[in-house]
């Protein structure tokens, strides 16, 4: 079969094998064809040989994270043969940390988790993939082809689950948001602040290409300006350029008690001037949180399942402003000008 892949820490070393082994029962009882696959920064940086671990015993890393199938085979009857199913992608480490021991794999102590397609566990770029029930997410009918933004969904659903846990410190009745970056995340992190009933403001550096009209239809206001230009405190900050000026800016801009969530990664090695004094004066006189968020566990994924069946599902189709069919693997992983999301399709 056939299945998109790289030699971890060898820049350029993407391909298609056609003669991909099928995958081995022991990945799972669940047995599953693929549909299409996500693709995101991460992948890029694998593929830029930066990240990424084959699984043990293998040269070779099959790519994908984001994943849509169908269920072929199913014998402990948790899901139903043509089920669409996303599978999770991270999974506990074995010793377990007190994390992992009770499912919050995405707040691991130890970094022993494995993940499909990042950290030596065979991805989803696939033509079949197996996956234990534990693990498979079962998707609304209707989502149909949108359902490769569940993983990027469930990523923001545990954003928000743990905005709302720390506001709830003391009385919160939060008005307003506001996303900086309208790639993907800051999407479905606008999105999901709409859900709440929340004022939803996305700065992004961009005044033409989709993302003006994106933000719109949500019903919420587009801001190309700096943050500091913004006239007014947001209440709930979700941070997702990891630009080092915009990071510092949103922790200076938010409202007393404000909850500032960082969900974006830095690349590093950028220094900028900074009054550490300040800053610091700022959040402890003013009550505010700072705190950083990756990955989501089995809840946010079953959260983020009911936010997508809840959502316009024209407009989550928007998002998906590329379909690449499989044999033109390559193109879909070199970025494109207005590209929001790109999929690369396996059903094609
Ligand atoms: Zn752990």
């Amino acid at each position: 079969m056939r299945a998109v892949t790289v030699t971890p820490g060898t820049a350029g070393s993407l391909s298609l094998v056609e003669d991909y082994p099928e995958p081995a029962t022991d990945e799972g009882s669940i047995l599953v064809e693929a549909l299409a696959v996500g693709i995101c920064g991460t992948d890029h940086e694998i593929i830029a040989g930066h990240y990424g671990e084959a699984p043990p015993g293998f040269d070779r890393l099959v790519l994908g994270h984001e994943s849509l199938g169908r269920v072929l085979e199913d014998p402990t009857g948790t899901l139903q043969p043509g089920d669409l199913v996303a599978g999770i992608v991270r999974y506990p480490d074995p010793v377990p940390c007190p994390n992992c021991a009770v499912g919050e794999w995405d707040m691991c102590r130890n970094g022993q988790f494995t993940e499909h397609g990042i950290k030596a566990l065979p991805g989803f770029a696939r033509d079949r993939w197996r996956i234990p029930p534990r693990f498979a997410v079962g998707l609304d009918p209707a989502l149909g082809r949108v359902g490769t933004l569940l993983e990027p969904t469930s990523v923001v659903a545990k954003a928000w689950d743990h905005i709302e846990r720390i506001g709830h410190r003391a009385e919160w009745q939060p008005q307003s948001v506001l996303v900086t970056g309208a790639g993907p995340i800051g999407l479905l992190a606008a999105l999901l602040a709409t859900q709440r009933g929340l004022a939803v403001h996305v700065l992004d550096l961009a005044t033409e290409g989709p993302k003006p009209a994106l933000v719109g239809a949500l019903g919420a206001t587009y801001h190309s300006t700096k943050v500091d230009q913004l006239g007014f405190e947001p209440d709930v900050v979700i941070e997702c350029t990891g630009a080092p000026s915009v990071v510092i800016d949103v922790m200076c801009q938010a409202a007393p008690t404000g909850v500032i969530c960082l969900a974006g990664v830095s690349s590093g090695g950028r220094t900028i001037d900074l009054d550490a004094g300040a800053l610091n004066r700022t959040l402890v006189l003013e009550n505010n949180v700072v705190f950083g968020s990756v990955n989501a566990n089995r809840r946010h994924w079953d959260m983020a399942a009911e936010a997508l069946a809840r959502a316009d599902q024209s407009w989550l189709e928007s998002l998906i402003t590329r379909r690449v069919p499989v044999e033109s693997y390559a193109e879909a992983y070199t970025p494109g000008p207005d590209d929001i999301k790109v999929v690369l399709d396996f059903a094609a």
